[in-house]
């Protein structure tokens, strides 16, 4: 089973465009099977036309903890207080006892360890649900972290194992992941154990610049990676630039994808381009056939 990321140094370029349309065009060819690990912001199923009814399971993930007082053994030493390197902790003065704030507890441990009198304890919470579904005759496994819940990479590789599950079950030779973009936790599990990445970028600086970025964190797993340039006709001068980079770096350029108001349309319709519009399709045969080569 092959696991082939697609992912963006910068928010916005056309990502999971990308990721949708070569779902469909992948998957006329062989089984695979989806899995969106943009845990912060997924929307690669809706780019597939899934709305939340359509999943047919949801699995409650608990990857996360938070600092619990036990009142009745706390003697209102206040060590705890200022151990905290994420402010979760406040004091009652009325009570004479800490007060952990969920949002900001990153569940460290750090005021366990220091407490003398093991008054405070790490709760399990849930902090996401993988959501199981099928489109256009594909599996989709898809993450979505709960509101200023931690431990998203966590996540990432809990729907990545899913995802792996369900291939294995239907023979599927292949597992396509939209990773988040950035270099941050949930890129970093999406972009480990992949065998190839698909980077998405745009002709502007500031996508080069975190395209740049990212790579390092491409590099440092060692995988092969290729170059989408989306959006290229916006700033030919620019998409030369990134190219010339490219060359440099011996990153093979998989496509070129113009900009057109009709990927957008796509995009309000629910619909991936290629079903939208049948005239993408052979801009992403042709990346399929330049990652095939
Ligand atoms: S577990 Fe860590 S983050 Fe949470 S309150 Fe304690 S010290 Fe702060
Ligand atoms: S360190 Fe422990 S005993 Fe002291 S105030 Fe904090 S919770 Fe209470």
């Amino acid at each position: 089973m092959k696991i082939i990321t697609i992912f963006s140094g910068k928010g916005g370029t056309g990502k999971t465009t990308v990721s949708s349309c070569l779902a469909i065009m992948l998957s006329r060819e062989q089984k695979i099977v989806t899995a969106d690990c943009d845990v912060d912001a997924p929307n690669l199923g809706l780019s597939l036309g899934l709305k939340e009814k359509d999943y047919s399971s949801f699995i409650k993930i608990r990857a996360s903890e938070k600092a619990v007082l036990i009142k009745e053994k706390c003697n209102g030493c206040k060590k705890c207080l200022n151990v905290c390197s994420f402010n979760a902790i406040e004091w009652d003065k009325k009570k004479n006892i800490p007060v952990f704030d969920n949002l900001l507890c990153e569940g460290c441990g750090t005021c366990k360890i220091v407490c003398p009198e093991d008054a405070i304890k790490l709760k399990k919470v849930e902090n996401a649900t993988i959501s199981v579904g099928k489109a256009y005759g594909f599996g989709i496994v898809s993450g979505q972290l709960k509101m200023g819940e931690s431990g998203s990479g966590r996540i990432v590789m809990e729907v990545k194992r899913k995802a792996m599950e369900i291939a294995r079950k239907e023979n599927a030779e292949l597992i396509l992941v939209d990773s988040a973009a950035g270099i941050g936790c949930p890129v970093i599990a999406s972009l480990n154990g992949s065998d190839y990445v698909i980077a998405v970028t745009e002709p502007t600086p500031s996508a080069l610049s975190d395209l740049k970025r990212g790579l390092k964190v491409v590099n440092h797993f060692g995988i092969p990676c290729g170059l989408v340039i989306n959006k290229y006709d916006l700033n030919k001068e620019f998409s030369n630039k990134i190219e010339t980079f490219a060359n440099k770096n011996k990153m093979p350029i998989l496509g070129k994808i113009p900009y057109d108001r009709e990927f957008v349309n796509a995009l309000v319709n629910l619909r991936p381009a290629v079903v939208y519009n049948k005239k993408f399709e052979s801009l992403f045969i042709s990346i399929i056939k330049n990652l095939n080569a």
